[in-house]
């Protein structure tokens, strides 16, 4: 059989492992210059004209950024259901409740209309996800939260190099943050992004990191340890000057995949967005598991199904809402390779394979 095409495949080079050897030889591991020149570098990188803390892991971006911005028990943020489990349970983690709302059926990502029809009087704000490296319609969310004085937060987990007119994600929330998990476009190992809006937003930020200290042993805030050691820091700051062209090479790989591929509906994108494919999602109209298993079984190739179940049919949320659009996504996706490690002959694999058994199961 042919050789297997992984899902996904982080890709770690001798640059990022002498990077993990000179802070190692260093002596000085945990957070320091590091993590410092990491963060300025981020927002520099992908144009972000903010500041950016570092932080341990992507959930520990989002529960301190819904924090720092003031969210607190009582309040409600509006999630989609069509995400991974950590959207809703940062909220859930500050003692907010999470509320979802439906996606829009083409770009994946929060429908306005829907979230407009679940503000209520406890609605502190909204935090779409950039899902699969789309851009959320930012503009239509910004209006909806002037008009009811709500925050705009953003989960960019999955879009380290997306933009909205001009403008790359990361530049239009109180926060966002950025994933560094070693699935994602460019990973620290473990790690997170949060870039901040405010000078007031960073500073709690920086101080719920470390157990609420500025200055040693000055406690201001009950804090957390949720800092990124050096050494995490050296590997993202090397991903850093490789991501752009990973990014262009999943683009390219999208756009193959996109003008071959027959009997499954291709991602659309938005007029003005630019899409970094972290996942490349296809609908499956019929049978979605049955495709995705003969994949696998007869011809080698992994894929992935993001997300199977939604967030609010999740044992933690059982949320009583009618949300069909994300229903029928949950019941249609499908991921399949588009990292930046295939080869030519990978992508016409994929596509050989995928139009055949779409082609057979219509
Ligand atoms: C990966 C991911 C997260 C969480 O990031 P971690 O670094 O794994 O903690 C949050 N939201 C979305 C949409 C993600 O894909």
């Amino acid at each position: 059989m042919n050789e297997f095409i992984p899902p996904a495949k982080p890709i770690i080079g001798d640059e990022e492992r002498e990077a993990v050897d000179r802070v190692m030889r260093s002596g000085m591991i945990a957070q320091g210059p590091e993590v410092k020149a990491f963060e300025e570098e981020f927002s520099a990188h992908f144009g972000l004209d903010r500041a950016c803390v570092a932080v341990n892991s992507g959930t520990s971006g989002l529960h301190l950024g819904l924090l720092s911005s003031g969210i607190k028990a009582g309040d409600e943020v509006i999630v989609p259901s069509f995400t991974f489990a950590a959207t809703a349970n940062s909220v859930a983690l500050t003692g907010a409740t999470p509320v979802f709302a439906d996606i829009d059926p083409e770009s994946f990502c929060l429908d306005p209309e829907s979230v407009r029809a679940s503000i209520t009087e406890r609605t502190a704000g909204i935090m779409p996800v950039h899902l699969y490296g789309h851009p959320a319609n930012m503009p239509a969310l910004r209006e909806i939260a002037d008009e009811h004085g709500i925050q705009l937060f953003e989960d960019a987990a999955q879009a380290h190099g997306a933009s909205l007119d001009g403008t790359p994600v990361g530049g239009f929330g109180s926060f966002a943050m950025f994933s560094l998990y070693p699935t994602k476009n460019m990973t620290s190992g473990e790690g997170g992004m949060v870039s901040v809006a405010t000078p007031e937003i960073e500073r709690l930020l920086r101080l719920y990191r470390n157990q609420g200290m500025e200055v040693q042993y000055a406690n201001e805030v009950v804090g957390f340890n949720n800092r990124m050691t050096d050494i995490h820091a050296a590997i993202g700051r090397v991903q850093l000057t490789k991501v752009g062209g990973w990014t262009k090479q999943r683009q390219e790989n999208a756009a193959f995949l996109s003008a071959n591929l027959q009997g499954v509906t291709a991602p659309p994108v938005a007029d003005g967005a630019v899409h970094v494919y972290h996942q490349y999602t296809v609908r499956v109209a019929e049978d979605r598991d049955g495709l995705a298993k003969a994949l696998r079984e007869e011809f080698n190739i992994g894929s992935g199904m993001f997300y199977p179940i939604p967030n609010h049919r999740l044992a933690p949320f059982q949320a009583d809402v009618d949300l069909p659009n994300t229903e029928q996504a949950a019941l249609e996706c499908l991921s399949l390779p588009v990292h930046p490690s295939l080869s030519q002959g990978d992508l016409e694999r994929i596509v050989a394979a995928v139009t055949k058994l779409a082609s057979a199961g219509a």
